[in-house]
């Protein structure tokens, strides 16, 4: 089966988290006070969000990065950091999400799926949370985590809104071109003079609400067609999932044919085909209104892809109809939209110990990496309270079972040091 397919690169990048702080009371009579330094805020994530009110890629062409606001600093008197806002990105409803490498991650199905492109990073805690018994006094805090970032291929197999029907020479590859803001490529398709000649018409209001709406002219409808005439199969295919057809009747037709006598053989056709095509939403243009001089049947919206004449009123017209026709969709769909998303990636979480090219063991885990993300490792106390937490997240469990010995070298994050054997490295007396 043939196809339109889009498809486009997406740089996405959540925010990074904002840095705790360290900072200790200030008061009059109080000669040292206690620790009150802030967390920092969350960074804000990004989100795939599919819309039926986006029906191709053409935002991403020339602006593919997408960011997430980063979290602000913690502050001082236990101030905590804004989080960063979220990045929502409307794709159409049928996007499929690839890695670079070609994974597949998600497919945003329905209406109103989300999907965590890229997480912001967490805010680091501020001096307030390491105060033990130990040291109630704690100069250190934690750096914010850098926030997620990678590449992903989005794709789209379009799917016409509205199909444009009328006889060859009407004016459909005309009329498209005028009124689109981009000609997605067409895959695989068989007969390059005949293709499909596909528009994405976009309509904008001042809110910035971007409306669009993929169009589809239906090459090769002659009469005869529904029984094969022609091409006529191959491209009354493409009408099947459109939710509205455009009837373009021709006021300029050479062979005098009159534009009365051009719809009724044109709805002939689709309904000989399928007949619930004539049940679909309808709007009858008659086009070359600038030069036409037959009599155009009534209701029959005149434009001229020429002039421009009647443009804006059609485009409203197909729009208004698009609409319509999406939210009865969306309406029946709602039930059963929690089905719909297909997660292809679980999220890894916990340790995992990697080897690297130099054959250091590589600590690979969020909660890991974020233990050693303090903003100063030489600190008093904070190396002490490091090495606890990566005890209880199983650190050195894991790194055992990875087989390292004395005297290897690990790596956490940025942070690298000399492996010693369990009891010796996390025991209290040992030092970095
Ligand atoms: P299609 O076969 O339906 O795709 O028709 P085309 O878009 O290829 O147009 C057929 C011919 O009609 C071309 O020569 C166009 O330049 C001409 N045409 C299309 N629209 C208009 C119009 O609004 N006014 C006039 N005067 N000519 C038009
Ligand atoms: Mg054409």
């Amino acid at each position: 089966m043939s196809q339109f397919v889009d498809e486009c690169g997406l740089n996405v990048r959540g925010g990074d988290g904002g840095a705790g702080c360290v900072s200790f009371r200030r008061e009059a009579h109080v000669a040292k006070g206690g620790p009150d330094g802030g967390d920092g805020g969350d960074g804000g994530s990004v989100w795939l969000v599919a819309d039926h009110n986006v029906a191709s890629l053409i935002a991403f062409k020339d602006h593919p990065h997408r960011r997430a606001d980063s979290g602000r600093h913690g502050q001082g008197k236990r101030r905590h950091g804004a989080s960063g806002e979220d990045a929502i990105v409307r794709v159409p409803v049928g996007t499929t999400v690839k890695s670079q490498d070609g994974e597949p991650l998600a497919d945003l199905a329905a209406d109103g799926i989300r999907w965590l492109a890229a997480a912001g990073g967490q805010g680091g805690q501020g001096n307030t949370r390491f105060s033990t018994h130990q040291n109630r006094a704690p100069a250190f805090a934690e750096q914010g985590e850098a926030g997620e970032q990678r590449w992903l291929r989005l794709e789209l197999k379009l799917l016409a809104d509205v199909a444009l029907i009328g006889f060859p020479n009407a004016g459909k590859s005309t009329l498209i071109s005028r009124i689109s803001a981009a000609r997605p490529k067409i895959a695989d398709y068989p007969f390059t003079t005949l293709e499909p000649n596909l528009g994405v018409v976009r309509t904008g209001d001042s809110t910035g609400d971007d409306f669009e709406m993929v169009v589809a002219d239906i090459p090769g409808l002659i009469a005869g067609a529904s029984d094969g005439r022609g091409l006529g199969h191959r491209f009354l295919r493409h009408t099947e999932r459109a939710r509205v057809m455009v009837v373009m009747v021709d006021l300029a037709s050479v062979e005098e044919v009159s534009p009365s006598e051009q719809q009724r053989v044109l709805l002939g056709e689709l309904g000989a085909y399928r007949p619930e095509l004539l049940e679909r939403p309808r709007v009858l243009v008659g086009s070359k209104a600038d030069v036409g001089h037959l009599d155009p049947p009534p209701g029959a919206l005149l434009v001229s892809a020429v002039t421009g004449a009647g443009l804006p009123e059609l485009i409203r017209a197909m729009a208004d109809a698009v609409r319509e026709a999406r939210a009865q969709e969306s309406l029946g769909l709602r039930a059963k939209r929690s089905d719909d998303v297909v997660i292809h990636r679980p999220v890894p979480e916990g340790i995992r110990v990697e080897r690297a090219d130099d054959g250091a063991f590589v600590v690979v885990g969020r909660a890991a990496e974020r233990t050693m993300a303090l903003s100063d490792l030489d600190a008093p106390g904070a190396w002490d309270f490091a090495r606890r937490r990566l005890e209880r997240l199983g650190v050195d469990r894991a790194l055992a079972r990875a087989g390292i010995k004395s005297g290897d070298t690990a790596r956490i994050g940025a942070f690298e040091f000399e492996y010693y054997d369990d009891d010796e490295y996390f025991s209290e007396e040992a030092s970095p």
